[in-house]
């Protein structure tokens, strides 16, 4: 497959067409079939080499803790996205589920983990955490499961804290900031996807050929398919604490939802 950085001839603007074509390769698309925009965007980021594409590249630890003998396994691998359930009867906002999908799972019954310590299938507790968090950050709602589509809305913030996230002794204060949503309007069948992307403070939408301003209400009532945040570098959190000079600094910013309260 063609990296990004083959297309563009030397001294001259990229134009997108030769990679247009070979999106089509990529997800072994026929036209008239629905597409998705995640299963897209994994693969893109997996076909581009180079800096493009690292700034996707995240790597989490599994840390498997035997129940039985307490052996700890761990094990790293590269990630590039985050997918979260949603529930077609909750409300629950998209940290609240960022909380729950880091919380540990209980491996047990036909999901038992097989201790190499004791030799059989034993209870254990199956752990996620970050041991490095990417630049870019996509988070994938699964909407479109079990051959329907959750159509809920779900509360989501401009900032997510993923301090709570990181692996034991990785660097702490890790904030990320929205800086994109992929909507999908639509049945599981046939629908359409719309992008709003920010610029400093200001966010547009692109809804095939027409864009237009997005207000923050609009934002945030817009039901994301997938939401993208970008690491917050130092100078960036003034920015966040305290939005100036921008038509969003007067709007009406939605309620701050609580922290998710940690359970014990
Ligand atoms: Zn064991």
């Amino acid at each position: 497959m063609t990296c990004i950085r083959e297309l563009q001839q030397p001294g001259t603007a990229y134009t997108p067409a030769p990679l247009i074509q070979q999106i089509l390769h990529l997800i072994c698309y026929r036209k008239g079939d629905p597409a998705d925009a995640h299963e897209l965007l994994i693969a893109l980021i997996n076909d581009i080499s180079g800096p493009i594409s690292q700034i996707f590249q995240g790597q989490m630890a599994s840390t498997i803790q035997c129940s039985h003998c307490n052996k700890t396994t761990i094990e790293t691998d590269n990630t590039q996205d985050i997918s979260l359930h949603i529930e077609a009867d909750s409300s629950t906002s998209l940290a609240e589920k960022l909380y729950i999908f880091f919380q540990p799972e209980t491996l047990e019954g036909e999901n038992a983990y097989w201790c190499d310590a004791c030799q059989e299938s034993c209870r254990a507790t199956k752990t996620l955490s970050y041991t490095h968090i990417p630049t870019i950050l996509i988070v994938h709602l699964k909407r479109l499961i079990l051959g329907k589509k959750i159509q809920n809305h779900i509360p989501f913030d401009m900032v997510l804290e993923m301090e709570p996230y990181l692996a034991p002794g990785q660097a702490s204060l890790q904030k990320m900031k929205l800086i994109g949503i992929i909507s999908h309007q639509g049945t599981k069948d046939q629908g359409h996807y719309v992008a709003i992307t920010s610029r400093g403070n200001e966010w547009t939408s692109y809804n095939d050929a027409i864009t237009a301003q997005t207000t923050l209400t609009q934002l945030h009532q817009t039901q994301a398919y997938i939401m993208i945040y970008r690491k917050v570098e130092h100078s960036d959190v003034t920015e966040i604490d305290a939005p100036r000079d921008s038509t969003i600094a007067n709007q009406q910013l939605p309620a701050k939802k609580s922290k998710p309260s940690h359970k014990t």
